[in-house]
């Protein structure tokens, strides 16, 4: 074999004896084939087997198994991120004349789907009230397709009655999908509570130190397996084995990262409630919670996030007072190291529910900093909120009454 052919082909290690914790970054686009009839014969190795590098290397089916074993289910898929795996639940199960059903607290980027393309495509779109089951009842169709869940509500944190809401849709022949984000397969199993699909973002929690886009279809019965992989396959989409490697790294420190959090988060959760300018701490572990006794009854835990209402009057004065975060950084995709606060803007994101509260709320991420160094961060917002509110009243006292 001359040296110019050598440098090209790969030659043949022992890896007996070899056997790492670490999962191996296997990077691949072209499979070969011991002969010409395996070639042939490629398209019939399933969605377990090696056809193409599109379809996944040891590398993304270890982290595909661990997810399948953690959820529950038949089998996983991954996608580029935690939207695209939304994307790609609904889309194989939805044509033109079909009716999908959406929580009205989904994440934002899933409203604008159902509303842009969905609609585009001919599907029916509808959203209804997350906290009743009874508005889902009458709402189904017999063109219904899919329920698309999350819970808690994105920032607003309503729990849904996932049993009660999948027997529903059950009884008309619809397909039950959860964005589970919040909760990471640790701390809720929505394929045990009766939904079909559940999605993560694995770019949050999961992977767990911000560095990373990636998200998760898991399916619950192996029926479903054909139409997602068959679709995600003609679209082209793929994760890349790096940031599978990734992922699969930050996943060992899951169930550390997340109980810490948890505890941090629900401790300051507690202590932020009683103050004068908070009118509600969103947290559905507080027992003050409207839908507390649901997430006690489905889910194994909490997690790192929550969101603070503030009263209306001082609730115009969040954004401004973030200036004197010092550890906190400010900005979305929560569930990293790094503590994150974010404004957030809840009524244009509403339509089969009214939203009472203030249009700007303050959303919480904890991370792994000292906690008391966070809380003095929390102290420095909290003073800076009620400095900029006692201002502005004084200001508006001081203003000569308008005659006539
Ligand atoms: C962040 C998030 C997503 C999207 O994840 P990306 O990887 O950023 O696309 C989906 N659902 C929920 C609930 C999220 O918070």
């Amino acid at each position: 074999m001359s040296d110019l052919t050598k440098c090209v082909l790969t030659p043949d290690v022992p890896t007996d004896g070899f056997t790492p914790l670490a999962v191996g970054v296997h990077r691949a686009s072209t499979i070969v084939f011991k002969d010409a009839a395996a070639y042939t014969s490629r398209g019939e190795r399933g969605h377990e087997g090696y056809p193409y590098g599109l379809y996944g290397t040891p590398t993304t089916r270890t982290l595909e198994a661990k997810l399948t074993s953690l959820e529950g289910g038949a089998w996983t898929f991954l996608t580029p991120s935690g939207q695209a795996a939304n994307a790609l639940a609904v889309l194989p199960f939805l044509g033109g004349g079909d009716h999908i059903l959406i929580a009205d607290t989904a994440y934002p980027p899933m409203r604008d789907l159902a509303e842009s393309d969905l609609r585009r495509l001919g599907v029916d779109v509808e959203f209804f009230d997350p906290r009743s089951p009874e508005d889902v009842a009458a709402r189904m169709r017999k063109s219904t397709r899919l329920v698309w869940c999350e819970s808690p509500g994105s920032t607003t944190m309503e729990i849904l009655d996932l049993p009660r809401i999948a027997a529903i849709a059950h009884e008309h022949g619809a397909l039950v999908g959860v964005d589970n984000t919040w909760a990471t397969p640790l701390n809720f199993k929505p394929l045990e509570h009766g939904a079909d699909i559940v999605t993560e973002a694995l770019t949050k929690f999961v992977s767990g130190h911000s560095d990373v886009l990636m998200g998760s279809i898991t399916v619950r019965d192996a029926a479903l397996i054909k139409p997602i992989r068959a679709l995600i396959g003609r679209m082209g989409i793929g994760v890349s084995p790096d940031d599978a490697s990734l992922v699969l790294r930050g996943f060992e420190t899951l169930g550390v990262r997340l109980r810490h959090s948890e505890r941090v988060a629900l401790d300051f959760a507690r202590r932020i409630e009683g103050h004068p300018l908070v009118a509600r701490v969103l947290h559905p572990a507080l027992d003050s919670f409207p839908d507390h006794g649901l997430w006690k009854r489905d889910f194994l835990g909490s997690s790192g996030v929550f969101s603070i209402v503030f009263t209306r009057a001082a609730s115009s004065h969040v954004a401004a007072s973030l200036d004197a975060l010092k550890v906190f950084a400010i900005g979305a995709s929560w569930g990293g190291t790094r503590s994150l606060a974010a404004p957030m803007s809840i009524a244009g994101f509403r339509s089969a529910t009214a939203w009472s509260g203030p249009d700007v709320i303050l959303r919480i991420s904890i991370g792994l900093e000292d906690e008391r160094e966070l809380w003095d961060d929390v102290e420095r917002v909290l003073a800076a909120v009620e400095a900029k509110s006692s201002a502005a009243a004084s200001e508006a006292s001081l203003k000569p009454a308008r005659l006539g």
